[in-house]
């Protein structure tokens, strides 16, 4: 028999549930220092039952039910996914709003970050074209002619940080006239005005095409130009390239004359997410993020969190944080949309749980939405913001998308992101070419494993070696430098960038 001094992470005083905190795991027949056997081996980030739990009894994490005892499980065993029911999602309908009572945080002064200044009042932390499309078909020209900028025209150009063909999926062979046709054109819209492609609109179309490139130009961009690959103009390859050149030229010129300045840390838009996640993110990475959004919002500046299917069960607690009871409808509002959409394929919130999730010890979809919504600290909600548009209140905003990394990363920098933090227990290369991606590891064992593919390791306050305080401060002038161009991520220093990857719920015809 083990016994020790031998700990397990207790979040809430009312959980009759234990994180093993310990990479190697705990062997069976250690004695915790509660007293309490340990019946079999349980891996790191698993659930250990800190009472005899007869079928039927609430099991309590966060000091929230995450299901329901489905056998009786004894004290000191292994409590995983199959032992747990799955209650149902808490029904819209019957939440009222209440605001909770909370003292307002301090407002924070004195801290900024250089970034280039835009008209339209946003603030970019890159200097980049980006060159829209409004149809797959032109995807291979893009590429190329995004290479053929690369070698020949940057060079020219010091003060452009880069290039990107903003390529997608949609455009041709779409119900154009869905209801639900809105969302990916104003997300494609809504990309090409990120705070990080300075107000430059750059459209390259087909021609035949049902999403017209019209339609991705607002009439206030009057400096927009728009190219056909049909126009009965081009002769060949090489004129069309040619001419591609030459636009994207006038463009660079432009772009080349921004220059970093001072700037408040009000203008930050940070985009949090999660993807990867284990049972370690909802009690390190998340509430290290959630510190420093609350610092954001304090500064006056804007902090997106997302991932309906990650918050739905956390509703209750974010009609609560609304900022007033148009928030809070719009909140509901979105989840019922959601819940919608999932159940016209005949699935339920229950599907976002992946094989890693599981593995990393998150049982069911309960407990990790509960880890989930930390990362949006404690502030008000002040804004809802549909899936593809563009944030316009400063504050804590929740941009509704679905989990999936790409699509949320997507869709946030078409709301306005100019930095991203991504959250991650399990590990993904996961980056941006437009939008620098800070990836903080849950745990010391990812960041050790993954040394040069992590940014921050919030690992060290499983191991009671930090305080969420500390790393939450730490993480925020991280922010400040990556907005700055001072410090380099991970994904930007070795080239790894996702593709786009847009939402489009509606039919293919
Ligand atoms: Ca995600």
């Amino acid at each position: 028999m083990k016994t020790g001094t031998q700990t397990l992470l207790i979040i809430n005083p009312k959980d009759n549930v234990g994180i093993v905190p310990q990479t190697a795991g705990i062997q069976a027949g250690t004695i915790l220092n509660g007293g309490i056997e340990v019946k079999e081996f349980v891996p790191m980030g698993h659930k250990i039952a800190l009472a005899d739990l007869p079928a039927g009894t609430p099991v309590v994490r966060y000091g929230h039910v995450i299901g329901y005892a489905r056998t009786p499980i004894y004290k000191g065993s292994w409590v995983g996914e199959h032992q747990l029911v799955l209650p149902p999602p808490p029904p819209l309908g019957e939440i009222q709003y209440s605001p909770a009572k909370t003292n307002p945080l301090p407002p924070l002064e004195g801290f900024s970050f250089d970034g280039y200044r835009n008209k339209d009042g946003s603030v970019g932390t890159k200097n980049m074209l980006g060159i829209t499309t409004s149809v797959q078909c032109v995807a291979g020209v893009t590429n190329y002619v995004v290479d053929k900028i690369r070698t020949e025209l940057l060079p020219k150009y010091p003060n452009v940080d880069d290039v990107e063909a903003l390529n997608h999926n949609y455009g041709c062979g779409i119900a154009i006239d869905a209801p639900t046709a809105v969302i990916p054109i104003r997300t494609i819209r809504n990309i090409a005005l990120n705070p990080n492609f300075g107000g430059e609109v750059m459209v390259i179309g087909l021609g035949c095409e049902k999403l017209r490139p019209e339609k991705l130009v607002s009439s206030n961009h009057k400096d927009a130009s728009i190219l056909y690959l049909q126009d009965d103009a081009f002769e060949g390859f090489d004129n069309i390239i040619g001419e591609i050149m030459q636009t994207a030229d006038l463009h660079l010129q432009r772009l080349n004359e921004r220059r970093r300045t001072n700037c408040p840390a009000s203008a930050l838009t940070v985009g949090m997410q999660c993807g990867g996640s284990d049972d370690f993110s909802g009690i390190t990475g998340n509430p290290v993020a959630g510190f420093a959004a609350d610092l954001i919002v304090r500064a006056g500046g804007t902090v997106f969190f997302s991932e309906v299917t990650e918050v739905r069960d956390a509703i209750q607690q974010l009609v609560a944080r609304a900022e007033s009871k148009e928030v809070a409808d719009a909140l509901k509002a979105e989840m019922d949309w959601y819940d919608n959409y999932l159940q016209l394929h005949s699935v339920d919130r229950s599907a976002n749980t992946t094989p890693g999730n599981k593995a990393g010890g998150l049982s069911n979809i309960i407990e990790k939405a509960l880890g989930s919504v930390v990362k949006s600290g404690s502030s008000p909600i002040t804004a809802v913001v549909g899936p593809g548009e563009r944030a316009q209140k400063p504050g804590l905003n929740f941009v509704a998308t679905p989990a999936s990394d790409f699509v949320c990363g997507t869709l946030q920098v078409a709301a306005g992101m100019n930095v991203h933090v991504f959250i991650t227990g399990r590990g993904t290369p996961y980056g941006l070419r437009s939008v620098p991606v800070i990836k903080v590891s849950s745990n010391s064992r990812l960041a050790g494993r993954w040394f040069d593919l992590i940014d921050f390791n919030a690992g060290p306050i499983a191991e009671g070696s930090q305080t969420i305080e500390d790393m939450g401060w730490e993480l925020f002038h991280l922010i400040l430098d990556v907005a700055s161009g001072k410090r380099k991520i991970a994904t930007d220093t070795l080239g790894l960038f996702n593709d786009l990857t847009l939402f489009n719920p509606g039919p293919l015809t």
